[in-house]
């Protein structure tokens, strides 16, 4: 499996061929730093890519033929946008999991709450979802899960199982951390990029074209506009015969401690 553990072991040996082939019949130095480039486009396609399970085993997407679909939420809470979103999945019968930022919950724990009882999960999405989060040492971030723990237990009485990465980026350090917190990870294989395109046609052709059994969707919670399209887009697959089940159903894991 290409991992970072198996690419460390790889690499090196990979290093002690090209000694001996050198040293035996003489090859272009240009292999040296071909290898070096090589490794570093495997680590950054690993660190990157989600869906690559390179660091952490990853939920992304299931392989079924049933017409089931997942939807996520990141960034929030936010006392604006979530309460209006909550009221359209409930209007669709649909669940979701919020994966929540923690310094956003303090002042938000009605609508944490909200969430909770409407039969919506609430995942950990890191305290301060810093630029500089996936350069943090294992300690900082495993004290930031903890934080957000923390708030999400008084507000709700539960403890988070479910992770995502802040922009889904992962690391060796964050492998550590999410590892001695025992999470599952959840990813998702349709990036809508919402906070971004703010066309809604666009948008929602893209999010149509992707509509496949098993998919997982990630959104966010922090902007207007995600309300009517989530409303035209569970619209949409239900009219395509899809139905959307929470993704701790969907990839058979606990969705609380
Ligand atoms: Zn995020």
């Amino acid at each position: 499996m290409l991992n970072h553990r198996s690419i460390n072991l790889i690499f090196p040996l990979l290093f002690v061929l090209l000694l001996t082939l050198d040293f035996r019949i003489g090859i272009s130095n240009w292999f040296y730093p071909i290898l070096v480039v090589l490794k570093l486009a495997i680590m950054f396609w690993g660190s990157y890519f989600i869906n690559s399970n390179y660091h952490i085993k990853t939920w992304c997407e299931v392989w079924t033929d049933k017409k089931e679909i997942a939807i996520t939420f990141d960034d929030g809470p936010d006392k604006n946008v979530t309460p209006a979103l909550l009221e359209v999945l409930n209007k669709h019968n649909a669940k979701a999991v919020f994966f929540c930022i923690g310094r956003k919950i303090e002042g938000n724990e009605a609508v944490l709450k909200q969430i909770d009882s409407e039969g919506h999960l609430i995942g950990n999405h890191s305290f301060s979802h810093s630029n500089f989060f996936d350069f943090f040492t294992a300690g900082k971030m495993k004290r930031e899960f903890e934080q957000s723990d923390k708030l999400v237990f008084d507000a709700i009485g539960k403890q988070m199982n479910l992770y995502r990465p802040p922009y889904g980026i992962t690391t060796p350090a964050m492998k550590k951390a999410v590892k001695e917190k025992q999470y599952e990870t959840i990813g998702w294989s349709v990036r809508s990029m919402d906070s971004m395109q703010r066309n809604e046609q666009k948008l929602m052709n893209k999010l149509t074209k992707q509509l496949k059994p098993g998919a997982v969707f990630l959104f966010h919670d922090t902007w207007a506009a995600v309300v009517p399209l989530i409303d035209k887009f569970l619209t949409e697959a239900k009219a395509q015969g899809y139905k959307v089940v929470r993704p701790d159903e969907l990839f058979n894991v606990k969705a609380y401690k």
